[in-house]
């Protein structure tokens, strides 16, 4: 893979006038990182009764969060606080802004695409998190850049998105957004979801892994 500064020289122009380009950004291990303490996972055990708190990455690693969702509560993605929290507490992933910078300064509007709940509490909390650089190297807030409309949390409790699985629910969204855009560029750490993605075959849609 080509380094970034690399990728952005060479691969990111100016949009021409009259072309519309949006960069869509997951969310987690993408723009940022969560405090593994700000948000559980709670796993009861059929067996013993007892109830236990783990990260996310732990649950990522428990076999039983395949085998046995049901064993599992998820209560602190549906805590407006905790989720609100865990957002601007955040640790930012540098490269990623840089290359969301660099998008915004060719001309693109940005949305996000969550595989999260709490579709509004993750919009005003992203808004307060999210700054780009501008040509004079200030942080400014995206302001009329922040597409509402286009950013979408996959499992929020009080819509419906259609699709099997996370990977499904984040290409079928990502197809409606390319038929609003001439240009959409999706930047996502999760495998599956960037093969989902680029199973979509669209022209206008480029799929990029996360930085790390
Ligand atoms: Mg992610």
């Amino acid at each position: 893979m080509k380094s970034l500064n690399q990728y952005i020289t060479e691969k990111i122009h100016e949009l021409p006038k009259g072309v519309r380009g949006i960069v869509v950004f997951d969310i987690d291990d993408t723009l940022l990182k969560v405090d593994p303490n700000s948000i559980h996972l709670y796993k009861k055990d059929p067996n013993t009764g007892k109830e236990i708190a783990l990260t996310t990455s732990q649950f990522a690693l428990d076999p039983d969060s395949t085998d046995h969702k049901d064993w599992f509560d998820y209560r602190d993605f549906y805590d407006e606080e905790k989720v609100y929290q865990s957002i601007v507490n955040a640790t930012p992933m540098l490269k990623n802004l840089k290359l969301m910078d660099a998008y915004i300064k060719a001309g693109y509007k940005f949305c996000f695409l969550t595989a999260r709940g709490c579709e509004d509490t993750i919009k005003s909390a992203l808004k307060e998190f999210l700054r780009y650089k501008d040509e004079d190297g200030n942080l400014r807030e995206l302001e009329n850049i922040f597409k509402d409309k286009y950013s979408h949390a996959i499992n929020d409790e009080y819509k419906n998105y259609p699709g099997n699985t996370d990977a499904e629910k984040k290409a079928n969204v990502l197809r409606d957004i390319c038929k609003k855009f001439d240009e959409v560029i999706f930047v996502d750490d999760n495998v599956q979801n960037l093969q989902h993605a680029r199973g979509l075959k669209l022209d206008n849609l480029k799929v990029l892994q996360a930085w790390k």
